[in-house]
Parts: structure tokens; C-alpha cells; sequence
């Protein structure tokens, strides 16, 4: 019975294979229980990382991504260091409170450096004002340690999926895609200090709920501050576009999404937790829905317009096309409308975070 599985303080796998597969109603009980969880642990209150994808150029080819090295129909660019430190103004600007700056894999010198002088000129705008969070995939531990020294104190990388075989499925097996790699780095990045974000796609071909409920207990035994999910999002210049009709149908992958994210608002509380942009992307109340679920951060985008039609990680993506003051208005009131409320000028940083730091030290 769905109202026992609710009740529990534990989810065990199989309650949560059981959460995944509700409908109708049953699903609607689910979204109600994370919400009322999020509202009485956390509050109504939304946090905000604007957006800044600063590259598209990327070493690896992971067999899902439009950007991947191997698609040569892709025009790349890199911001300039004045153009980045620019959006993290315009952050500042606008009282977002915090930059999320994503990129494209690289390891050379050059990037790590530049993006060294680009956390201290940001951590200059109106001395530290603003939260760095940084998504620029595997990395050494001594460059992550340099850049969490050079101010940045959140970073995302998602794991894709826990489960190997999948991993495998999905990227190409060589040692530029190495699963065991990507968990060293999550535990780098943990042992470091970092709140650390982790996360997946969520109907992936090949993916099954018991490998999904694996996901979750994957998040919760690393302990991970911040969790992005969102629906795959199948890109016709990459190789796991063939497999488009062996996937979930698109409300089918939201729903999942939805899903996904409130069992993990039931089984992490306090944790941070993205409203994807893949989730507006198919469908126009996505954004809203994963709120309604147990999400509480939504990244609107500052990438300067002339760029973002090449950072396409998959296609048709939302607010491509507007402008970052239009985005602006347009989330306070799609905030407000859903009985939620847009925290300005803060960092927002993970409560769960917080809460074991102050615990430890
Ligand atoms: N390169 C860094 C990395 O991979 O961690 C950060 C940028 S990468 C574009 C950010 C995320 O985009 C990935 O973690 C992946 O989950 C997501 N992504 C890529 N292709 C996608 C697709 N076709 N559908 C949905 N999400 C996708
Ligand atoms: Fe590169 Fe990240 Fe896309 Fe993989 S997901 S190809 S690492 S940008």
C-alpha cells in the first residue's frame, strides 16, 4: 500500500521501485507527501544559480550530448574571461545571489588557469557577494582544490547512472570515459569540502527502475548537498538517438522525473535539489512541476544570446531565445503563481550542507 511506503522513515529499494511505477492518483499522493516535506523541512522559498555555459568545446564524447566532441556540425566557442566576469555582474545585477559556471571538459593549463582568475575577479564583485557553484566535469584533485580555494564552494557533476553496465551504455568504454574515474571524482570533490551535486538523466534507454532506485541510494549513501535530475532529451547528431523509440513516450520521462524527485525529497530532506532546464524543454510547466515536486533551485540562463543555439546539449532547449532581464520577471511570477518565492541576494547553500558541517567542526 502506497500510504504504508509513505509513512516510512526508510526507503528500502523495493518501496521505491514501487514509488516509481504509482499513477493517477497514487503519483499525485507521492508529489503531495515530497512537497509538504519541502515546505515543513525546508520553506517555499526558491533558490537561485544564474546560468553561464562558458564553453562548448569538450574532450570527451559522451554518446548522449549534442556537444560531444565527436559532432563536428557544432560550432564551438569559449567566452572570454571578461565576458564570463560580465554575466556574473549581471548575476549580481539582478540579486541572483549566485553563478553556476558549466562548461565543456577540458584538463589543459590553459582552462584550469583561466578558470582560476575567473573565481577571484568574480569573488571581487562587491567583495564575495556572490556563490560560485561550477559544473566543468573530471578533474584532478588538485585542480579542484585550486579552484575551491579560488572561491568556488559548490560543484556538479552528475554521475549519468550508478549502474555501470548503463554507464557503459551511454558513454564510450575507454579511459576518457571512466566510470570509476567519475566516482573518484565525486569523492575528491566531497573529501575536498565542496557541496557536492551529483545526479542523472532520467529515461535513458536501457534504464530500468531498479536501476533508478539504485540512483537514490547511490545519492543518499555518498550523502551528496545538491542532486540534479532531469528527462533525456535524445539529440539527432548523437549515437543514442537510435534508440529514440525504446524510450520512455515524453510525459512518461517527465513523469519519472517528477517521481524521481520527490521519493528523493522523502528520502533526503534538506538537501538542494535542481528544477532542470531539460524539464521546461519538454514540457512547458516542467520547471513548475519539478518545483511542485520537491525542487528547490532553478538555474535561469546568462549565457549571452549570441551562444546559446551552440550549447546544445539536446535540442529544442527552453529560453534560448530570452533575454536574461525577461527571464528575470518571467520566474517571479511563474514562482508566485505556484505559491513559491524567488529568495534574492543570497547564496542558498544546501541546508543538509550546513547542518553536517556545523555538526563536524
Ligand atoms: N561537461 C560537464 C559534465 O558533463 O559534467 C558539464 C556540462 S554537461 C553538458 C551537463 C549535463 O548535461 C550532463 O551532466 C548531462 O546529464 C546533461 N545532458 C547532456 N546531454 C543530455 C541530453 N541529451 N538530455 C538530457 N540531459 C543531457
Ligand atoms: Fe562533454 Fe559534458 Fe557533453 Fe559529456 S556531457 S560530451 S563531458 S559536455
Amino acid at each position: 500500500m502506497i500510504q504504508d511506503i509513505l509513512k516510512k522513515s526508510v526507503l528500502e529499494k523495493e518501496d521505491i521501485v514501487h514509488l516509481l511505477a504509482t499513477q493517477g492518483e497514487e503519483m499525485k499522493m507521492l508529489l503531495k507527501k515530497a512537497l509538504e516535506t519541502k515546505l515543513s523541512r525546508l520553506d517555499n522559498r526558491i533558490h537561485l544559480r544564474g546560468l553561464i555555459e562558458m564553453s562548448n568545446i569538450c574532450r570527451k564524447s559522451c554518446l548522449y550530448c549534442g556537444v560531444r566532441s565527436d559532432n563536428r556540425k557544432v560550432e564551438r566557442y569559449t567566452l572570454s574571461e571578461d565576458e564570463v566576469v560580465e554575466c556574473a555582474k549581471l548575476a549580481h545585477k539582478l540579486g541572483y545571489g549566485s553563478v553556476a559556471i558549466q562548461s565543456g571538459e577540458r584538463n589543459d593549463a590553459a582552462f584550469v588557469e583561466s578558470i582560476t582568475r575567473i573565481l577571484h575577479r568574480i569573488k571581487e564583485i562587491d567583495n564575495g557577494a556572490l556563490g560560485v557553484t561550477l559544473s566543468l566535469g573530471e578533474q584532478s584533485e588538485d585542480v579542484y582544490r585550486q579552484w575551491f580555494e579560488a572561491g568556488a564552494h559548490r560543484y556538479l557533476l552528475r554521475i549519468e547512472s550508478s549502474n555501470e553496465e548503463l554507464y557503459y551504455k551511454i558513454h564510450p568504454h575507454d579511459e576518457r570515459h571512466d566510470f570509476h574515474k567519475r566516482l573518484a571524482c565525486i569523492d575528491s570533490l566531497l573529501r575536498i569540502g565542496y557541496q557536492t551535486g551529483t545526479g542523472v538523466m532520467v529515461g535513458l534507454p536501457f534504464q530500468t527502475s531498479e536501476i533508478l532506485a539504485d540512483d537514490l541510494l547511490f545519492f543518499k549513501e555518498k550523502d551528496v548537498a545538491m542532486v540534479g535530475m532531469g528527462p533525456f532529451i535524445p539529440h539527432p547528431d548523437t549515437p543514442l538517438y537510435q534508440y529514440s523509440d525504446q524510450i520512455p513516450t515524453i510525459e512518461e520521462r517527465m513523469n519519472l522525473t517528477l517521481k524521481m524527485i520527490a521519493i528523493l525529497r522523502l528520502m533526503m530532506p534538506e538537501i538542494n535539489m535542481v528544477a532542470a532546464t531539460a524539464n521546461q524543454t519538454i514540457d512547458p510547466m516542467g520547471r513548475e512541476k519539478a518545483i511542485m515536486a520537491g525542487a528547490n533551485v532553478i538555474m535561469p540562463n546568462l549565457t549571452p544570446n549570441e551562444y546559446r543555439e551552440d550549447y546544445l546539449i539536446y535540442p529544442d532547449k527552453a529560453c534560448v531565445s530570452d533575454k536574461p532581464e525577461e527571464c528575470f520577471s518571467c520566474l517571479d511570477i511563474r514562482m508566485k503563481a505556484i505559491g513559491h518565492e524567488i529568495l534574492y541576494n543570497a547564496w542558498g547553500d544546501s541546508v543538509a550542507f550546513t547542518k553536517k558541517k556545523a555538526a563536524t567542526t
